[in-house]
Order: C-alpha cells, then sequence, then structure tokens
C-alpha cells in the first residue's frame, strides 16, 4: 500500500475521517418490551416470550429503567434529551429478528448533540496520545431492541443448520453516534475506550464487550488535505475490541487511499473486520442496502421524559472520570499519571480516596493502590470489588508504617497476608513478631556483640575507612532478622565505635 507510512494510516495528500455508532446494552436485569431476563449465558432460548420472540399480537410495553438508564447516558454526555421521543419499527427480513421488524428510535431520538473530551492520557497504558483534550461531538442517542443470534457453528449438523437463539432479542440498547470528528485510528479507538469508561461509571453499561455488550461500528472515509467535503464512506461493523477497532480503521484508511491513489474510487458498502487476516472485507454494498420503511410504532405511545425526570436524574449524576482526575491532581497533589491510573473505574477511585481519608496519608494511599492493589487486581483477575482487603484495613497497614512499627520491606509481607486471610495488619504484625526492634535496649547487646565479633573490621573504620560501617549495620540487621530499626542501630554503632 502506497502512501500510508505512519502509524496512524494519515498521509501528507490526504486526512481521514471518522464518525463512530456504538451499541451498548443498557444494564437492565429485564428486557426493554417484556419481562424476560436479560441475563448473559443462559440455555438458548430459555428467555423469551411472546413479545420478544414476535409472536403475532403480543404487546410491547416499554421497561422504565431502561428509559432512565438511557437518560442518565445522555446527560452525562452533555446531549440535550428531548420531551418527546418515538419508536419506529424498522423493517427487514432476517432470521434472528423474528417480528420482521427491529423497534428503534428514527426520526425522533431520544437525545441529540453533546460529545466527550478525549483524555490526555491513554487508560490502559497510561502513554500520552497525540489527541489529547479533542470534543468529539455526538449526533445522537436513540435507544432500541437488540435482535436475537444467528449461530453457524457448535451443532453436529451445522455443516446444513443455523441455529437461532433470541435470548439476546430485545434487549436494550443504546445507540450513540458520533459526529465525523475522528481523524486517525487511534483516536477512534480513544474515543471507544473513554466512553466505555464513561458508561461502565455510570453503570449504564457492563462494558463487557466480550459478551457483546458494547459494539462499535466504524464509517471511514478519506479526502485530500485542505478538501472540506466528506468523501465516501464504508462502514465497518461490529467490532467488539478497541484493538481491532484501531487495526481495522487503519486498514481501511490505508485501503481508501490506495484506490483513490490508484485512480479508482471508493464504493459506499458495509464490510466485516477479519481479526485472523487483519483485514476488511465487503459485506454488502449500499445497492443492496435495505429501504427500511420506517413508521412509527402503533402499539407504543412516544416516550416522554419530562423536565421533572430529567432534573432527577441529573442530580443523580456521579462526578465523571476527567472531573475526578482533575480533582485528585489538585487536592492530592498527586501526578496526572498517577490520577489516570486511580480513575481507571469509579470503584478503584473511591477505594483511593476512602483509603486517603482514613488514613490521612493520601500518597502513601496512592502508592499502595497504584502499586500492590492493581496488581494483586491483576494477579488474580479480579474488580476492585472483589479485593479482600478494606480501604480501612489498608489504612490501618498504612498507619503502621506511617509510625515506623513495620520497615516497608515487611509491610509489603504484610499486605501480602492480610489479602491471603483477610486479617487485620496490626494482628498480623503482633502475631508474627513483626514489629521494628526500636527500642536501644533490646538492639545494644547485638550490637556489642557484632562488634565484639569483627575487631579487624571496627579497626578499620577507626581508621578512616567508613564504608566499612555499612557491613557491620547490615551484621545487626541480620542478628534482628531484619526487624532492628534502621537508624537506632546506626545510633548505636557510632556510639560504641565512638565515630
Ligand atoms: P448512514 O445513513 O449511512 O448510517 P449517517 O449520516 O447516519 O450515515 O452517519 C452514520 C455515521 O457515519 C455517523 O457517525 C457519521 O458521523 C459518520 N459519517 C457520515 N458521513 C461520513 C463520512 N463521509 N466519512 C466518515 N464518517 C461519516
Ligand atoms: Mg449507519
Ligand atoms: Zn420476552
Amino acid at each position: 500500500m502506497s502512501d500510508t507510512g505512519d502509524p496512524q494510516g494519515v498521509s501528507n495528500t490526504f486526512e481521514a475521517v471518522i464518525g463512530l455508532e456504538i451499541h451498548a446494552q443498557l444494564m437492565t436485569a429485564t428486557k426493554i418490551f417484556c419481562g424476560c431476563s436479560t441475563a448473559f449465558g443462559a440455555a438458548p432460548n430459555a428467555h423469551t416470550c411472546p413479545v420478544c420472540a414476535g409472536l403475532p399480537g403480543a404487546l410491547p410495553v416499554l421497561n422504565r429503567r431502561a428509559v432512565d438508564l438511557a437518560v442518565t447516558a445522555a446527560l452525562a454526555l452533555g446531549c440535550e434529551v428531548q420531551e418527546r421521543s418515538v419508536f419506529a419499527r424498522k423493517n427487514y427480513f432476517y432470521p434472528d429478528l423474528p417480528k420482521g421488524y427491529q423497534i428503534s428510535q428514527y426520526e425522533q431520538p431520544l437525545a441529540t448533540g453533546g460529545g466527550l473530551q478525549l483524555p490526555r492520557l491513554r487508560q490502559g497504558s497510561g502513554e500520552a496520545g497525540s489527541m489529547g483534550g479533542k470534543f468529539v461531538k455526538l449526533t445522537r442517542i436513540h435507544m432500541e431492541e437488540d435482535a436475537g443470534k444467528s449461530l453457524h457453528e457448535g451443532f453436529a449438523d451445522s455443516d446444513r443448520k443455523t441455529y437461532l437463539d433470541y435470548n439476546r432479542s430485545g434487549v436494550p440498547l443504546v445507540e450513540i453516534v458520533t459526529e465525523p470528528d475522528l481523524r486517525s485510528a487511534e483516536e477512534a479507538a480513544v474515543f471507544f475506550e473513554t466512553l466505555r469508561q464513561i458508561l461502565v461509571w455510570l453503570g449504564v453499561n457492563d462494558g463487557n464487550m466480550d459478551e457483546g455488550s458494547l459494539r462499535c461500528d466504524a464509517n471511514v472515509s478519506v479526502r485530500r488535505r485542505g478538501e472540506t467535503k466528506l468523501g465516501t464512506k464504508t462502514e465497518v461493523k461490529n467490532v467488539n475490541s478497541f484493538r481491532y477497532l484501531e487495526k481495522a480503521i487503519h486498514y481501511e484508511i490505508g485501503r481508501h487511499i490506495d484506490v483513490i491513489d490508484h485512480g479508482g474510487r471508493i464504493v459506499q458498502e458495509t464490510r466485516l473486520f477479519d481479526a485472523a487476516q487483519g483485514k476488511t472485507y465487503s459485506m454488502r454494498s449500499k445497492e443492496e442496502a435495505h429501504d427500511y420503511r420506517y413508521f412509527p410504532e402503533p402499539d407504543l405511545p412516544p416516550l416522554v421524559v419530562d423536565a421533572e425526570r430529567r432534573q432527577v436524574i441529573a442530580r443523580t449524576l456521579p462526578e465523571l472520570p476527567e472531573a475526578r482526575r482533575r480533582r485528585f491532581i489538585e487536592q492530592y497533589a498527586i501526578p496526572e499519571y498517577d490520577a489516570a491510573l486511580l480513575t481507571q473505574t469509579r470503584g478503584v477511585a473511591e477505594y483511593f480516596e476512602e483509603t486517603a481519608r482514613v488514613s490521612g496519608n493520601a500518597k502513601a494511599s496512592s502508592n499502595w493502590v497504584m502499586g500492590e492493589i492493581l496488581r494483586a487486581m491483576k494477579d488474580n483477575g479480579v474488580a476492585i470489588e472483589a479485593v479482600p482487603i478494606t480501604p480501612a484495613a489498608l489504612a490501618g497497614l498504612i498507619a503502621i508504617v506511617d509510625r515506623g512499627t513495620i520497615s516497608s520491606t515487611v509491610a509489603k509481607e504484610v499486605f501480602a497476608t492480610m489479602y491471603e486471610t483477610g486479617r487485620e495488619a496490626g494482628d498480623i504484625v503482633t502475631a508474627g513478631g513483626l514489629a521494628q526492634i526500636s527500642d536501644s535496649s533490646s538492639l545494644e547487646p547485638i550490637v556489642h556483640k557484632v562488634v565484639a565479633a569483627h575487631p579487624d573490621v571496627v579497626a578499620e573504620i577507626r581508621a578512616g575507612k567508613d564504608r566499612k560501617f555499612q557491613f557491620l549495620v547490615g551484621q545487626v540487621m541480620k542478628e534482628t532478622k531484619g526487624k532492628g530499626d534502621p537508624k537506632i542501630v546506626t545510633d548505636l554503632l557510632h556510639a560504641v565505635i565512638g565515630g
């Protein structure tokens, strides 16, 4: 491929333009128009009823909780929530769509406008991205139901038959559509990461991309730099990882530039990403595209979200990740990098703040959470909620270190025991006799013993070889099994040697 030398797939001649459409499952216990469970992983078709199986005459009833969650997302993203929105029938034939239409908002969506500021540091790596601070506008957020799932493999007769599982059918979704504001594959991936973080933070979405709770369609075009008109776009459907999104867009940008460079034209079409090949391929062209014959759903009244309901929901909005990062940097005087790590999830942010509050030592709290806590979460594959050490218990450990009762090396061992056993730091230190020995009367005999055992070293120190002094400190520490208070040991040695 020509002209795609740099890692963003953007050349000197061409500029990439990207808009995303993100489907996010709303975290309700039941489906959007019936009482069936939304729980993942049930036996196929265990969670179905006449409504979500599309039987004739079954009537949809809108799930109030789903609306509250959709409004929560819209308000958090700065959208204007419409007083009145309308569900419509989007008609097309596909085996996973039992009614023959999907109920979705179309001409009158739940919310319009709004947007999202991209962070300066990437969440996963903490690396600085190139797009720091960029504001990406949203076009709209609307509500809709999910379709079922076609199962093409895993059955004895899968070579001849496709099986259908309607457990997902009628699961509530929001579709979040951006303006074509993104300019590189990396920006698009960062936008998706940032949006995921916010939706999970709000409790609107579980962020589980492997289970299909969050999916992204990427619309990609290129144009010559300086050109204001948009180029012809292609749409890559259903990408369910940040890395794949970045790869798919990168590939697509390169392909567009290549076609145009060779005098060709991009055809508007829908494509799929083949992760194994790292390439996109055509699924259907715009000519084959459906006319969905949208019309308002006759079995549902318009959705009315009045000002009072919007205000009630607005008051429940938590402090969002970006605001919390900024506050952490100011209030606790911690570096931006630390603040980014400490706000990776709302749970981690809350854990850190509670530890800092109880211990009164923000710096130590930050170090413990960024270090041992995040490491333990990673090693054990658990979220902060499943960490068996409470913030108060961690604060207890920090206090013991601050008092000088144990060294930082011993503290790490105490932490490991706390994690394994759920016991308190104080108990572990007392029961294990781990406290630092800092009373001179216990240390003095040991110091005398060490000095007596090494007359030659003592002579060298007295003759001015100061660096031999550390050797004696080390010998005393060894005698105390690492528990001697290094400062007091040093003072005692000085006194005894007379240095
Ligand atoms: P469609 O009707 O094909 O779904 P829309 O106008 O609704 O197209 O836009 C869908 C998404 O595609 C939006 O995120 C929008 O920002 C993006 N988009 C539209 N035109 C372009 C373009 N020329 N290049 C890149 N993205 C685009
Ligand atoms: Mg589209
Ligand atoms: Zn149902």
